[in-house]
């Protein structure tokens, strides 16, 4: 599935360089990660709770109250450290969010037209460059036909009584309407029942590919038992204490995290 590794004189598409991040009272939660990640490859970051794998993907993105303190993260070989979360997502960069919430009013057609319109704003510079609706149609229904979601979900309003296994339909969508470089899904421990698995690793399967790389983080191998992951990065107490191909993940789902624990 995965194309062959880059060398080492070439760039990852995404490289994380010696990542720290910390809370904004100081505490420091990811402890130095290095991770490279290229179009066509599904990486897992695995961990128990706690070990800051939430952290390390909301730092990615940009997120306000996670403050890198020493490291990189370059994308295409620029520098995304310092950068707003807006032009991180415009130069490619995806993070599945849970939305907790339902959207009033909010449908999930005018969700998914405002996500990419607040991209192509961005592309152009500040100045609105809305989608013309008969091409945002055309591309919704295409998408939603590829990822055989429901026509009847494009018309709901956004996570109103929505199962889990519809959020992430829409997360997915989301993800295949605005057609980033690297996409980071991370699947909180709580809520992930097994049609909600299958959709996100039916997604991602359908959707890595020459244009597209996935970092899946996650606390539980079940996913993993649907999507075959290229690398597998075992994260602990904010570090990356083992990486293996798919075997790995096998291993942890026999023998836990507890190994690690001790010698941590
Ligand atoms: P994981 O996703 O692996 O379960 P998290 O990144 O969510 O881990 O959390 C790692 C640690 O950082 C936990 O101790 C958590 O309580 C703390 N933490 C994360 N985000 C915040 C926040 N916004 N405010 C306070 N503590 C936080
Ligand atoms: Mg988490």
């Amino acid at each position: 599935m995965a194309g062959s590794r880059t060398s080492l004189s070439q760039m990852a598409l995404l490289e994380l360089k010696d990542l720290h991040v910390a809370l904004e009272d100081g505490t420091e939660i990811v402890k130095g990660v290095d991770l490279s990640v290229n179009t066509d490859e599904v990486h897992a970051v695995m961990g128990p709770n706690g070990s800051g794998k939430s952290t390390l993907a909301y730092a990615l993105m940009g997120h306000p109250a996670y403050e890198i303190t020493s490291g990189q993260i370059l994308f295409e070989g620029e520098d995304l450290t310092e950068m707003e979360a807006d032009e991180r997502a415009q130069r490619g960069l995806f993070l599945a969010f849970q939305y907790p919430h339902a959207v009033p009013g909010v449908t999930v057609t005018s969700f998914l037209r405002s996500a990419i319109n607040a991209i192509r704003k961005a592309k152009n510079g500040g100045e609105d460059d809305p989608i013309p609706i008969p091409e945002f149609r055309k591309e919704l229904l295409a998408e939603m036909d590829r990822l055989k979601v429901s026509r009847d979900l494009a018309s709901r309003y956004l996570n109103q009584g929505f199962s889990g296994g519809e959020k992430k339909r829409v997360e997915i969508l989301q993800m295949a309407m605005l057609k980033p470089r690297i996409a980071i899904l991370d699947e909180t421990d709580s809520g992930l029942d097994i049609d909600a698995l299958r959709v996100v690793a039916g997604g991602v399967k359908e959707l890595v590919g020459s244009e597209m790389g996935a970092l899946v983080i996650t606390h539980y191998q079940r996913i993993l038992d649907y999507i075959t992951p290229d690398f597998v990065h075992v994260f602990l107490d904010g570090r990356i204490v083992e990486e293996g191909g798919p075997e790995l993940a096998h291993k942890l789902e026999a023998e836990g995290y507890e190994r690690y624990e001790v010698k941590a």
